[in-house]
């Protein structure tokens, strides 16, 4: 990865390579800690923070559902986010930004009540999640042999790290055999989300997503479905079969790092003509008009980083 100058950790800026935990932090042996992916983008206005705002409430709101106190605001945390991504000076095009919550060294056993909560925000450049080429031409999804697990014996609303043992499980899978990426079904068998973004596919000209009933309500997701509506598709939300995904004229994974990514083949199966599809082109372009500050009407969902008060 490429490290940068700064982490903002429990409300200081330390070096990148002083920010560091005892092997007894609790979330390392017992799992249990909250992450945000958020992404700025460089316009023509300095960096933009993509609905940083939301991404902030929903590290906040997962902390409340795992059990974490987090002790500062959406706004105090959102204020972190802006300087750090300021004193990093980046110069690229795309930075990625992580912030995160986890227990801390002095306590073990599994009760955490008194367990320190550390929090944290690292930022650096990170291009094409699932690579520049799958964003040309698609990607290769699996669906593979885990499935999410059953909101009986999990949160999956929640962006807990313990939540991504089934993700990397379900991607090591899926690369393993061949292919770019998971897709996982839920406990009923209907398609839930990829290992790290959501799904999209196109059918007849409507635009078709699952509800978020077993997957993270994603914020991409959301966007995506306001700016296809925006555009005149049709989107529904509905729950999709396997056999639905492998007769799609079109499909597209969505998410902060995956951004929009084609999808060309499913199990063996090429979806439309095997490569991005025409919506799926229309959809892209239309969202990074958006997140490099291009289409004015979504202006609000930007945080630039030069212009907030340092106050
Ligand atoms: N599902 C999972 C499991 C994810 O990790 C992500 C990435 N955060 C998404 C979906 C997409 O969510 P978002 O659009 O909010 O980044």
């Amino acid at each position: 990865m490429d490290a940068a100058k700064y982490i903002w950790m429990n409300g200081k800026f330390v070096a990148w390579d002083d920010a560091k935990v005892h092997v007894l932090t609790h979330t390392i042996h017992y799992g249990n800690g909250v992450i945000e992916g958020t992404k700025a983008y460089k316009t023509e206005k300095g960096y933009a923070i993509f609905r940083l705002n939301d991404h902030t409430k929903r590290l906040k709101e997962s902390a409340k559902m795992t059990l974490i106190d987090i002790p500062y605001s959406v706004a105090e945390l959102n204020l972190a986010q802006i300087e750090l991504v300021r004193k990093n000076e980046f110069t690229g095009d795309n930075v990625y930004l992580r912030p995160f919550s986890f227990l801390g060294y002095g306590v073990m056993g599994l009760y955490h009540k008194d367990a320190p909560v550390e929090t944290a925000v690292a930022a650096w450049e990170w291009g094409a999640y699932l690579g520049e080429e799958g964003m040309r031409k698609g990607i290769r999804l699996k669906i593979v042999s885990m499935t999410r697990p059953a909101n009986t014996s999990n949160m999956g609303k929640a962006k807990a790290t313990a939540n991504y043992l089934n993700s990397q499980m379900a991607k090591y899978e899926a690369i393993d055999c061949g292919y770019d990426e998971a897709l996982l079904l839920d406990d009923q068998g209907y398609v839930a989300e990829a290992s790290g973004a959501s799904f999209f596919m196109i059918k007849d000209g409507e635009i078709i997503t699952p509800p978020n009933d077993n997957a993270l309500a994603s914020i991409t997701q959301k966007t995506v479905i306001e700016m296809a509506e925006d555009m005149g598709y049709t989107v529904t939300r509905r729950r999709i079969t396997r056999e639905e995904v492998y007769v799609a004229d079109e499909a597209f994974l969505t998410g902060t790092a995956a951004e929009i990514t084609p999808i060309a083949l499913v199990d063996a199966r090429e979806i439309g003509c095997g490569s991005r599809g025409a919506i799926t082109a229309i959809i892209q372009s239309a969202y990074f008009d958006i997140v490099f500050g291009r289409n004015k009407k979504y202006e609000h969902y930007l945080t630039y980083v030069d212009n907030v008060d340092r106050n």
